[in-house]
């Protein structure tokens, strides 16, 4: 009895403290539109990194032909080629390849991977051609989704700054992946051109402009948590590229998937420590933590880059740290035990023995879990919403003007498969945004930006 007072005590504290009353939220959207803009001023002039894509052209939905996207991330690489139609056709027909990188390539030389990759590229298109008996001779364009930290200062260039997740490959660090990909197609007799290097969060603001030209920007809730938009050109006063910043991400740590499963693990802890309320249990898998490496862009040296001409510059921002060390509680399990439906909770008493080897929980325990796991993503998504109403406000889209619409494209795993949070980040939107201007913004789901949009890009790029 004692141990569920005191139990309940913690969670209060937790509520209390995890409070994101919407006037705190409404300063968050304004220190994130300012923070932008004072990241647009100068460089190291804000903790929020405003990056350079160069890309000065979206898909317009009009593109015509066959584009290839190729799309590297953590283990897999997927290839894909699609036809596009024109106007009235769109995109004709797509088709894809998945393909596991050999885990000692991961860390063997830049032309062993490239290499890899490039030889798996041409019996994807050599595959391709044998069934359509299509080769229409041109020089096939391809986009390059890469998402690790690299330099651009072009569309289809950018030095790797260094590598992340299980990769590390040495003699690729500060080489162009672009040029390191063109050498090893060229190898492999592949007359493929990379039109585009792009980002998960700049693809998918592609993809889903390619269908709806009122995508205003394109949000990534997965892993890490990015976001690209369109901005002036002209509105960027100085781009003198990164400045050394060992600046704290705190923002990415509180909403981003790969930290809401640590959140939740260390206030379990909290509860079994000041309560007792999971009994005499062994708390060391409760306390195995992981170490927080600083973020990946921390590391780029100043360096002036040159602006694009063209009026209109995509600009993609990043809060994001990446973590190489194994995680005990993922946030696939906070989301199972939090959309628990069972009338004993059964998920959650699964979830609790199979990752912490806690057991024998009562049903108000267990109720309490699914508490803890609740104000932990609303917090997460509260504050998320707190962002994107940020972007729309830089916009100038937060409020509604000529009853112009505004959409704004999302993808990651976090929001695809997370219903609650998405619930939260979709009516914390329009708490913030109010009615009226509620009217004329939607969230939409923009499923596989990173692989189509790479496509499109090199189809807008080149066209
Ligand atoms: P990335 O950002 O690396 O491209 P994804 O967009 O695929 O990754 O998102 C993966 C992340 O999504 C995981 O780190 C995890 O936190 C989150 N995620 C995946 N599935 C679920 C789920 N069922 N519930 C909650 N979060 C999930
Ligand atoms: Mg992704």
């Amino acid at each position: 009895m004692a141990a569920a007072v005191e139990a309940e005590k913690v969670v209060a504290e937790l509520r209390e403290r995890c409070a994101t009353p919407a006037s705190l939220l409404r300063d968050v959207a304004a220190a994130m539109a300012g923070e932008m803009g004072a990241g647009l001023e100068k460089e190291g002039g804000s903790k929020v990194k405003m990056l350079l894509s160069y890309v000065d052209k979206l898909p317009t939905g009009r593109e015509e032909g066959l584009y290839y996207g190729l799309d590297l991330g953590g283990t897999n690489f997927r290839v894909l080629k699609v036809q596009l139609g024109g106007s009235k056709k769109h995109v004709v027909n797509t088709e894809s390849r998945e393909v596991t990188i050999p885990p000692p390539l991961m860390s063997g030389t830049s032309s062993e991977l490239f290499g890899f990759i490039a030889s798996e590229l041409a019996k994807f298109v050599a595959d391709e051609e044998e069934n359509t008996n299509l080769s229409n001779g041109k020089k096939k364009e391809l986009g390059f989704t890469f998402s690790f930290p690299v330099r651009q200062r072009s569309v289809a260039s950018g030095t790797l700054v260094k590598w992340t997740k299980a990769f590390s490959i040495v003699d690729a660090v500060g080489e162009d992946v672009v040029a390191e990909l063109q050498t090893a197609m060229a190898k492999q007799g592949l007359d493929m051109h990379v039109a585009a290097l792009i980002n998960d969060a700049v693809g998918t603001l592609a993809g889903a402009r390619y269908y709806d030209e009122d995508v205003v920007a394109g949000v990534i809730f997965g892993t890490g948590t990015n976001a690209a938009y369109v901005e002036k050109a002209n509105a960027i006063p100085k781009w003198e590229g990164e400045l050394p910043n060992s600046g704290n991400m705190i923002y990415e740590k509180l909403t981003s998937g790969m930290y809401l499963g640590e959140i939740v693990r260390r206030v379990l802890l909290n509860l079994s420590l000041q309560s007792g309320i999971f009994g005499a249990i062994d708390n060391s898998k409760l306390k195995t933590h992981f170490h927080l490496r600083c973020s990946p862009y921390s590391a780029i040296p100043a360096q002036k880059t040159v602006l694009p001409s063209a009026e209109k510059s995509i600009l993609y921002f990043k809060l994001d740290t990446k973590i190489s060390v194994d995680v005990i509680y993922r946030t696939p399990h906070i989301s199972a035990m939090h959309h628990d439906e069972t009338p004993d909770l059964k998920v959650v008493a699964e979830k609790l023995h199979q990752a912490l080897e806690i057991t024998d929980t009562s049903l108000e325990t267990r109720k309490m879990v699914v508490e803890i796991c609740d104000i932990v993503s609303r917090r997460a998504a509260r504050l998320a919403a707190a962002g994107v109403a940020g972007i729309l406000m830089k916009l100038g889209r937060n409020v509604c003007v000529d009853k112009q619409r505004s959409v704004i494209a999302i993808d990651g795993g976090l929001f695809e498969h997370y219903t609650k949070f998405r619930e939260y980040l979709e009516s914390t939107l329009g708490e913030l945004l109010g009615e009226e201007a509620s009217k004329s913004v939607a969230v939409k789901h923009a499923n596989d930006g990173s692989g189509i949009g790479a496509a499109l890009i090199a189809a807008s790029q080149s066209q």
